[in-house]
């Protein structure tokens, strides 16, 4: 069984917000295979309840209200590129989130959201290269002085850890990290 292709989370079985599963999904009630696992913003108790069919087509945001992203995280809340409202309703209603250590942040550039390629510790950095480095260095607001020991501390499961992006228009890749 495939899963809807999500613009700006394109493998979100491989980022782990989506894993396979069995039991029905309670917005369509349908076994589709896969269910959600990232976070729900929403009064209801639906976590790990919602098929990827009913987030790509809007119908769990129609239902419950859900984000899957805090609206206002699009862009680091104003920190980072802006972008038009249909893109940040894109991503926090019909686009699975990713589970960080504190309130996650959707990463912009270009005036456009990123796209989320998955957590990184300090062996992933290396390979994405200096870019993203530099990025998450800026972001974090660590001094010179510490900042090799936190980047060697990163861990792709465990705190701290990075959350990478890529630009959809220039390709940069990018991102933030943070600690529980
Ligand atoms: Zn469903
Ligand atoms: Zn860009």
């Amino acid at each position: 069984m495939k899963i809807p292709k999500f613009k700006y989370h394109p493998d979100p079985i491989k980022t782990g917000s989506i894993v396979p599963s069995q039991d029905k999904c309670i917005c369509c009630e349908q076994k589709t295979g896969y269910l959600y696992v990232g976070p729900v913003y929403t009064e209801d108790e639906i976590n790990e309840q919602i098929c990827p069919n009913c987030i790509s087509n809007g119908l769990a945001h129609k239902k419950y209200g859900a984000e899957f992203t805090d609206i206002a995280g699009v862009g680091d809340y104003g920190h980072w590129d802006n972008v038009v409202e249909s893109v940040k309703e894109e991503i926090a209603f019909r686009t699975p989130g990713f589970m960080g250590w504190q309130q996650e942040r959707w990463w912009t550039h270009c005036n456009d959201a990123g796209i989320f390629l998955g957590r990184a510790g300090f062996e992933e950095i290396k390979e994405y290269g200096n870019q993203l480095i530099e990025e998450l260095k800026n972001d974090s607001g660590i001094n010179d002085e510490e900042w090799e020991e936190y980047l060697r501390a990163l861990s792709k499961d465990d705190s701290p850890t990075a959350y990478v992006f890529q630009c959809i228009k220039c390709k940069k890749i990018g991102g933030y990290s943070d600690s529980h």
